[in-house]
């Protein structure tokens, strides 16, 4: 992390999981848990008709919602869609785009994700964009090559004023859900070229304001070696974000100089 020049994000993804009914019970366990002074910006993705309860109950930890997906569409004939203005409408501030879920079960393409990233930032919403190698790509060293080739993708025509809504998780798709984590030399590593390719498009002032996340199997176990990394400003939870006390620790994480 490196708080002087960007902000340290702990973001959540429940995907399909929870009710809307257990978010006050998950907000109360969470704050009784939590430091009183807040050393991240805390994040809750969640299935977008729980956003108005998160909304509601997370005030209460400062916890700013977020969506999962959107839709690239403005308004329109997409039934099932939800556009990037019905979730500024209910209070999300962050949207997760190009998670690998997506990519591989709705055949999400890296174009695809760079519509809906400015879909949302249209409508004041900040993209979490999603980018990752997969196992066999890291074992024939493709990995930096890969990801570079997603990040610039996805940034394709988003000016650097848009730049500053934007977040990057990088997300390792053999670590997400799997209880394997990349070790903090490898999340650093892909972290760092991250930012590289960004200083490549945008410049260095640009591209040091950018919080670049890691995600894959984040823990409360692991968080802190994680997050004492430079280039690694927070991360995107799945299993543990279901946890009230688990992500507490991992908030509390970020607590270190
Ligand atoms: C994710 O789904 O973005 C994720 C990182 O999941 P997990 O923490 O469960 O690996």
């Amino acid at each position: 992390m490196n708080r002087k020049y960007r902000k340290t994000i702990i973001a959540g993804n429940w995907k399909m999981n929870m009710l809307a009914s257990e978010i006050k019970p998950f907000v109360e366990q969470l704050k009784e848990n939590l430091p009183k002074t807040k050393t991240c910006e805390i994040v809750l993705c969640t299935p977008a008709v729980m956003i108005p309860a998160m909304v509601k109950y997370g005030k209460e930890c400062k916890i700013a919602a977020g969506g999962e997906d959107v839709s690239k569409f403005e308004k329109g004939a997409y039934t099932g869609e939800i556009s990037a203005a019905q979730l500024a409408d209910v209070g999300a501030k962050y949207c997760i785009v190009g998670h690998s879920e997506r990519r591989e079960y709705h055949g999400e393409s890296d174009m695809l994700v760079n519509e809906k990233a400015k879909a949302l930032l249209a409508k004041g919403i900040s993209p979490i964009i999603c980018v990752g190698e997969s196992l066999a790509q890291r074992e024939m060293d493709l990995t930096m090559e890969y990801v570079a080739y997603q990040v610039k993708t996805a940034l394709s025509g988003i000016d650097a004023t848009q730049l500053r809504r934007c977040v990057i998780a990088y997300e390792p798709i053999w670590a997400i859900g799997t209880g394997k984590t990349a070790t903090a030399e490898q999340a650093q590593e892909v972290c760092e070229g991250i930012r590289a390719v960004i200083r490549k498009i945008y410049g260095a002032r640009p591209a040091r304001a950018v919080s670049i996340l890691y995600g894959g199997s984040m823990n409360a176990k692991n968080a802190e070696e994680l997050l004492a990394q430079p280039d690694i400003d927070g991360g995107l939870i799945g299993g543990a974000s279901l946890k009230p006390v688990d992500f507490s620790v991992i908030v509390k994480a970020t607590d270190q100089d």
